[in-house]
């Protein structure tokens, strides 16, 4: 049995009710149960998908099906088999990866035989064969259509386009615009207050990422929808252009904080060891444990090294 259009939109709307009542992702832990699928509409055909990775953003019109990053294969076919309900089964167009992270691609996996075209950044590309500091996966549905700068396509009444803003998170991040619906994955450029991973070995700058924020949000407007890799607990995986003032300033202030402890004199491993929140970014908790790919670290090695 399939369900039409108007049931899928309906159960979405009525599951992502839900969830405003109790966090879908608690909901699971709580009974230490697996998380399920939620699909989400946003506005003209986009939508967003939960479960357990990055978050899923996807495009169904009757012209065509595009899917941002896949989560990990057990979520990236429980995506599939949903918008498969959704678009009569008629494949995906194009699977694009907003970066190599593998919470945002092992699940491409999934998507063989039902992805017409896998697109990323070049440099994402290259860290999906040779992620820096990790394993490649024994088995992946990798790019087969990579850009420099941007791409784009049309797909059915919409029109979707990457872009490379510069080095941030990795040195190969996209956004993924869907223009008429003015909807912008940023996939992991935005963590909705919470400590990001920085992973400088795959050419992380958090320099480069302020920027990189200021390029997005003057490319779109006031009312634009963002969709973000994560959120901390509770708050929401999509937002609007406040959402990237308040993270750049963020990882300003973080920056700041490291540079006044190195000139008052503290050493790396005091200033690493500070867990308490940020003032004036409190809502964004404490500071994990010091490793390669905690924002303090990598602030530490980047105003000490210059790079
Ligand atoms: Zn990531």
């Amino acid at each position: 049995m399939s369900l039409t259009r108007r049931d899928f939109l309906a159960s979405s709307a009525a599951a992502a009710a839900v969830g405003v009542l109790v966090p879908r992702h608690l909901a699971g832990a709580w009974q230490g149960q697996a998380p399920s699928p939620v699909f989400t509409p946003i506005r003209r055909n986009v939508g967003y998908f939960t479960m357990r990775g990055g978050t899923i953003g996807y495009l169904v019109n009757p012209g065509a099906v595009v899917v941002v990053d896949s989560q990990f294969p057990a979520e990236g076919k429980a995506c599939l088999d949903g918008l498969n309900t959704q678009s009569s089964g008629r494949g995906v167009d194009f699977l694009i990866n907003t970066h190599h992270h593998g919470d945002h691609t092992a699940g491409n996996i999934s998507f063989r035989g039902a992805a017409k075209k896998v697109v990323a950044q070049t440099k994402a590309a290259e860290h999906m064969h040779n992620p820096p500091g990790a394993q490649p996966p024994t088995d992946q549905l990798y790019p087969d259509t990579t850009f420099t700068d941007s791409w784009s396509a049309d797909v059915g009444d919409e029109r979707v386009t990457a872009k490379h803003y510069g080095r941030a998170h990795t040195s190969g991040d996209a956004t993924i615009t869907f223009e008429r619906a003015n909807v912008v994955h940023m996939g992991d450029l935005l963590f909705n207050q919470r400590h990001p991973v920085v992973d400088r070995a795959a050419g992380a700058t958090l320099r480069g990422w302020m920027s990189v924020l200021d390029g997005t949000a003057r490319d779109h407007s006031s009312d634009t929808t963002y969709i973000f890799g994560h959120a901390n607990t509770g708050l929401p995986v999509t937002g609007n252009q406040s959402a990237l003032g308040n993270f750049r300033d963020y990882i300003g202030a973080v920056l700041e904080f490291v540079d006044s402890n190195i000139k008052a004199g503290r050493s790396q491993e005091e200033i690493l060891a500070m867990r308490d929140p940020l003032k004036g970014f409190e809502s964004y908790g404490r500071f994990g444990t010091a490793n390669p790919r905690d924002i303090l670290t990598c602030a530490y090695e980047e105003i000490t090294t210059g790079l």
